[in-house]
């Protein structure tokens, strides 16, 4: 059976479908990357952001008119919109077959058994003659942890049948596959409770996996090839595991409730360690990754909570040359009435001391973060604040978001969303333009400094040009067969582009397309000349021509010194040197 899976929203859910993938992989499934192509249709849903919610639903709407048109396929709805709306979606979505919480992955294939074995598979969105299905949490469509993990936080981590699904994860190289990038997961869920969010409830309470475990996985991809690997979790940097706290029958570590807040003062790890408790804590975590897995060139971690940031972190980081001086620190907002509002937790003088102690530590830090407009009660006095803090921290770039009340929030239910939309607009669109002088500022600062780049590969627009060319080459050469001389052409010309200054701050290597074709339809390298993309250990996205004596394949997901020589607000341009700065030679 060939599957199409979708993913919408973070990174956890990225990471979420990626391991769907590769244990629906190990049972015989085959994926497409055609939804036209599948019978089974798969979306990995995302509540936080309502632009992502109603792209599910209306990919929803476009199956629903496909059952209605007589196709047999298997709609299953995951993710944190499946957790959060519940058996009410079947109810309302009769074309969805099958509901999969992030918490309950691992039973997937079950579920879509359970589908095929029964051979409940809906045909149509529910119209006035047709009966309603009866629906039920019990029938073996539906996979939700409902709200068990929070009813018994212990119970929930003891029941995490979930950590199978990251140990069991596919280490080989994905066939054709260059990608020398990983998740790699530390804590699932959440303990915050910030009102606007309702990951908490979806994901349910925050459970820390094993150090063991984590630095075995990231072994695993690195023998594997992976150079890069991001640790993952809502709030990484409150990862603290404390040893002989919860083992299996055989005495080896499980995954365990994270500690109260209490835990993250001096005093608190103090008192646990008095206890004659060992703890690994986020930083030990960190070195034990740096030092017993060498071969990942490249270590970061998203995303950080500006609470208990602690030095011990920075020190490490500061310490350790392969973790990546970058950090992802969501501000939210620059008034500490909204803050309040929003139960973050922290003041904006914390936040700022934060980014003080991370610049002095780390010079080199680059900074990124979250910012929400338009919270309920935000008056003009409130967004001032934010402008100013967002002018006062030398952000790379921030993801600004109009603020959409969420089904399943503490915010829908207790304050009502009174700021106009016009009104949110004009602040997000103010704010972009003060977030882009930042950026601007950031990126110039890095021109004439040499930087390591890994690289991703030819960029976005090189690629497209590559397969326009090789379209036309096609073209040309269906053309020429079809003519009385019957030659083909024997070369397709790839175009050598400049730098787009207007690229996009993730579009631009998102999905390089690798190969142009050769004008019999066969995939070739690009070129010499080609430009590139890659990121910096800070995550700046810098544009260099491939240099002379390399090929972009021989490039792809090695680490080069470049020397940036311009900037735009989301990009660095670029020219690759030698590791003293000496020009590119053979051996760079
Ligand atoms: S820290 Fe706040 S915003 Fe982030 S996942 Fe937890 S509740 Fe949501």
């Amino acid at each position: 059976m060939k599957v199409y899976l979708e993913t919408f929203g973070c990174q956890m859910n990225e990471l979420d479908s990626e391991l769907v993938r590769g244990h629906l992989h190990s049972l015989g499934y085959s994926f497409t990357g055609d939804p036209n192509d599948a019978q089974v249709i798969l979306y990995n849903t995302c509540s936080v952001r309502e632009q992502a919610e109603s792209k599910a639903y209306s990919r929803i709407g476009i199956v629903g008119k496909r059952k209605a048109a007589g196709e047999e396929l298997i709609l299953g709805v995951l993710g944190c919109m499946a957790e959060r709306d519940g058996i009410d979606m079947l109810r309302r979505y009769p074309q969805v077959d099958l509901l999969c919480g992030p918490g309950e992955l691992d039973k997937l294939p079950l579920l879509i058994d359970n589908v095929r074995r029964t051979e409940r598979i809906s045909t149509s969105p529910r119209t006035d003659r047709a009966p309603a299905r009866s629906v039920t949490s019990g029938d073996g469509r539906v996979a939700l942890a409902g709200n068990k993990s929070r009813r018994s936080a212990t119970l929930g981590a003891a029941e995490d049948s979930l950590e199978a699904l990251d140990l069991g994860r596919a280490f080989e190289p994905r066939e054709g596959s260059n990608d020398r990038s990983a998740y790699v997961r530390i804590t699932r869920g959440c303990n915050k409770f910030c009102t606007y969010c309702v990951v908490p409830y979806t994901r349910g309470a925050e459970v820390h996996r094993p150090p063991d475990h984590i630095v075995e996985e990231c072994r695993r991809l690195a023998d594997s090839g992976v150079l890069e690997v991001t640790l993952i979790g809502q709030t990484v940097n409150h990862y603290l595991y404390v040893h002989g706290a919860a083992v299996d029958a055989s005495g080896g570590e499980t995954p365990q409730v994270g500690p109260g807040a209490a835990a993250f003062t001096r005093t608190g790890l103090d008192r646990l360690r008095s206890d004659g408790q060992r703890v690994t804590t986020f930083a030990e975590l960190l070195y034990r990754i740096h030092e017993e897995v060498p071969e990942i060139k490249r270590l970061r971690f998203v995303t950080s909570y500006p609470r208990d940031f602690g030095d011990d972190i920075l020190d490490v980081m500061a310490a350790c040359p392969r973790i990546c001086r970058y950090l992802h620190v969501p501000a939210q907002s620059g008034s500490n009435r909204i803050l309040k509002l929003m139960n973050r937790g922290y003041t904006v003088e914390e936040y700022l001391e934060f980014v003080q102690r991370a610049t002095r530590k780390l010079p080199d830090v680059c900074l990124a973060g979250d910012i929400i407009v338009g919270f309920p009660t935000e008056t003009d006095e409130d967004f001032e604040a934010t402008v100013q803090l967002v002018r006062s921290v030398p952000f790379k770039n921030n993801f600004i978001f109009k603020y959409s009340p969420r089904p399943g929030t503490t915010a829908i239910d207790r304050y009502p969303d009174d700021v106009p939309t016009e009104v949110k607009k004009l602040r997000n669109n103010h704010l972009l333009a003060v977030q882009s002088e930042v950026s601007t500022a950031v990126h110039r600062s890095w021109v004439g400094k040499t930087v390591e780049v890994l690289v991703e590969g030819p960029s976005k627009a090189a690629a497209d040009a590559a397969e326009a060319d090789a379209i036309d080459a096609r073209s040309t050469v269906s053309a020429v067969h079809g003519s009385t001389d019957q030659q083909p052409a024997t070369r397709v010309e790839l175009r050598i582009l400049g730098v787009s200054q207007g690229a996009s701050s993730n579009g631009a290597a998102s999905s390089p397309r690798q190969r142009g074709l050769q004008s019999d339809g066969r995939t070739a390298p690009l070129p010499a000349g080609t430009q590139l993309v890659g990121r910096t250990g800070g995550d700046l996205i810098t544009f260099f021509d491939c240099p002379a004596g390399r090929t972009p394949e021989s490039l792809r997901g090695t680490v080069l010194p470049i020397l940036i020589t311009g900037s735009a607000s989301l990009l660095l341009q670029g020219t690759a040197v030698g590791p003293q700065g000496t020009a590119f030679g053979t051996d760079g």
